[in-house]
């Protein structure tokens, strides 16, 4: 969880903005197109940006429930006082049983043995993992005998499978919709809660043939890739000072390796975040950042700590405020933006950005 002191957040090197009214505008952007109740996933801390904070903000809107990756995400969710149902989608060990019904929570079950654990322990309510070609999790959909005598004594109370290529159009989504619909056949009865969709998903199929759906990226600000019909705000805006300033000659130097050189007289500004806060190594000599409302570039290597930017023509002093990513004046600068000059997905970026740098919730 991130540590989120009463104090206001720490703004004196770098931090994030979080766009909470962005947030809700996005959630309920894809609940228009869905038609559907939401299930937003907030695992990972919420992709980073505060599963606590953006789970609370969600619960305005009244969605079906939170979906997480393991049983320690769900009991923070638990201790900030969120009751509404929270699914937890990597399967559950043995040794998590107790701690998952203590905290009410619902586990995703994908095996006989997984699900007779589960019952046996007292049970509760269950989601039955179905795999229709992700190969991760899930019952395999043509082998739903396996388990169809333990779904009858304990049935589940909602299904779902997953999509491995939402994003593009390739027919995959099709077919794994066909799968999906044939694995549940063979179920003696079917589970009142039937979900399928991410956020591709959610923008490709409208409204949703199933009973919710379940977002999560689009929700923080990053498309869904192709010819998407709505785009999301951005929420996310990684946020630094200028630390210093230096005039460069012609010859002089930027950074580790001195791989960038100055061709002209050149004005650097050294702005205080770096690698060590998920403003990648990558972005060396690559990335651009908004100064003063303007685009400035990245020169010489990305540190740990620092990372410099040419400002040969933006005016700009010590103590100034620079946008990484996100939104400053008339610019943004997205995280897909980010990601492609990264050689990275929008997804490793936003739970790339590290605890070091405060989140500031606006
Ligand atoms: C992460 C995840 C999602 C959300 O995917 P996005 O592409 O971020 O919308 C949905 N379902 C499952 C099972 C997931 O693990």
């Amino acid at each position: 969880m991130t540590t989120q002191s009463i104090a206001s957040p720490d703004t004196s090197r770098a931090w994030i903005d979080i766009d909470l009214g962005a947030l809700l505008r996005n959630a309920e952007a894809l609940s228009r197109l869905a038609c559907v109740p939401l299930l937003p996933m907030v695992k990972a801390d919420a992709y980073g940006l505060g599963a606590v904070a953006v789970a609370r903000a969600l619960d305005t809107l009244a969605p079906y429930g939170f979906g997480v990756a393991d049983v320690r995400e769900g009991e923070e969710l638990r201790a900030a006082g969120i009751g509404r149902p929270i699914i937890v989608f990597t399967p559950i060990l043995s040794a998590d049983i107790a701690l998952a019904r203590l905290a009410k929570l619902t586990p995703a079950l994908d095996s006989a043995a997984g699900i007779a654990a589960w019952t046996e322990f007292g049970g509760g309510p269950w989601h039955l993992a179905i795999d229709t070609g992700m190969g991760r999790t899930g019952v395999p959909w043509d082998a739903m005998h396996s388990i169809s005598s333990m779904v009858q004594r304990c049935p589940p109370e909602g299904a779902f499978t997953h999509f491995h290529s939402a994003e593009l159009d390739n027919g995959s989504l099709a077919e794994q919709d066909r799968r999906f619909r044939a694995a549940l056949e063979v179920l003696a009865v079917r589970p009142s809660l039937l979900h399928t969709q991410n956020s591709a998903a959610i923008v490709r199929q409208v409204p949703s043939p199933w009973s919710m759906v379940r977002p999560g990226v689009f929700l923080y600000g990053v498309g869904t890739g192709g010819a998407p019909s709505v785009i999301p705000e951005p929420v996310v805006h990684l946020r630094a000072r200028i630390v210093s300033i230096r005039e460069m000659k012609p010859g002089d130097t930027v950074s580790y390796d001195a791989t960038w050189t100055a061709r002209r007289p050149t004005r650097a500004a050294t702005v205080g975040v770096g690698y060590a806060d998920g403003y990648r190594r990558t972005l060396s000599n690559n990335g651009a950042v908004l100064v003063a409302g303007r685009q400035a570039n990245v020169i010489g290597i990305v540190t740990m700590d620092m990372t410099m930017v040419d400002v040969t023509d933006i005016p700009c002093a010590v103590g100034d405020i620079v946008t990484m990513i996100g939104t400053s004046g008339d610019h943004t600068i997205t995280i897909e933006n980010v990601a492609s000059a990264s050689h990275l997905s929008p997804y490793e970026i936003l739970t790339g950005l590290r605890q070091r740098l405060a989140r500031r919730y606006g």
